[in-house]
């Protein structure tokens, strides 16, 4: 299949260190976990991208992009223009080439990210017992749509004061056993519009990832929880002229941290990106 193919030469290229075993196990875990878990639209456009960066060297080298030798590869890399078509196609196979390869628990213990050791400490929580109806039935006095940070917040308040709410969400429920032990990379395919292959229109393109699943982008997201600060909203105040009653803001954050469980990340977590980050910040 050329998408494996390509996938496959391009990270041979990018990764000057990497071995006959780790682009084995990219290639496996294309077929076996990445391509089923695709939408068909996902699909279409990668497989659109991989033919359209073998034809692209034809013109140059007179072979399709995944039949050169690395090193011609990676020289013809490095020509492409970082303004053209051509560069964004390149970007979005390389989102796959990396979300692939970082599924590998030998590239992934490099940078201080043990993921077994992280999630074979967590303790999955009972699933708390709401009503999911299916189809929503009879009248309602209010209608959500999307049950991410917005619409679920709204439909909480809306139905504690006595509102008949119905909240409709496109994606699916995943059991939290699954969240947890679904690796992030693969979780962004099954849980993310599009299999996560969003972007922002322009040049350069910007990927853009947003969630279709129970509890929206929040389920998917990186989890970090931050007061905004009140130099934030002063300067969104002199932008804008709203002006966020601080006190009422702060009530909102406890509760909100108090459902969610909001705590500081311990030290075993820490993933050696926020450790360097802290680093830094002391220096
Ligand atoms: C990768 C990533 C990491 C992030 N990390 C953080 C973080 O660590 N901390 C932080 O504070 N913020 C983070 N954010 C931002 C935060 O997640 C978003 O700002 C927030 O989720 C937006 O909430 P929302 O309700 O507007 O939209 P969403 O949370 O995206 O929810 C919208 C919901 O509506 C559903 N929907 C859409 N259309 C329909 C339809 N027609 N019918 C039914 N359902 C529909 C979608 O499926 C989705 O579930 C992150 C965002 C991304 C993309």
């Amino acid at each position: 299949m050329v998408f494996v193919r390509t996938v496959r030469s391009l990270a041979e290229a990018r990764f000057k260190d990497i071995s006959v075993e780790d682009l084995n196990y990219l290639e496996s875990t294309l077929v076996r976990d990445v391509i089923p878990n695709l939408n068909p639209k996902a699909r279409r456009l990668l497989n659109l991208a991989s033919l359209a960066l073998n034809v692209a060297s034809i013109p140059s080298t007179l072979k399709p992009f995944s039949t050169l030798s690395i090193g011609d590869r990676r020289r013809w890399l490095e020509r492409v223009n970082a303004e053209s078509n051509l560069y964004n196609i390149i970007a979005l196979l390389d989102v796959i080439v990396l979300a692939t390869h970082m599924t590998n628990p030998r590239i992934s213990s490099r940078i201080g990210y043990r993921r077994e050791e992280a999630v074979g400490g967590v303790r999955v929580e009972p699933e708390p017992a709401l009503s999911r109806s299916g189809k929503p039935r009879g009248a309602y006095d209010v209608i959500v749509v999307g049950s991410g940070a917005g619409g679920s917040v709204i439909a909480w308040e809306l139905s504690r004061r006595g509102f008949k709410v119905a909240l409709f969400e496109a994606g699916p429920e995943p059991s939290r056993d699954e969240l947890v032990k679904l690796h992030p990379s693969l979780r962004a395919l099954k849980y993310f519009w599009d299999s996560g292959l969003t972007f922002t229109w322009g040049n350069p393109v910007i990927h853009l990832p947003f969630g279709r699943v129970l509890g929206g982008t929040v389920t998917v997201n990186s989890g970090t929880m931050f007061r905004a600060p009140g130099r934030a909203l002063n300067l969104w105040y002199k932008a804008t002229g709203v002006n966020v009653d601080s006190g009422a803001l702060e009530r909102a954050y406890e509760i909100m941290e108090r459902m969610l469980g909001v705590k500081q990340v311990p030290e075993h977590l820490l993933g050696g990106n926020a450790i360097v980050m802290r680093r830094g910040l002391r220096l």
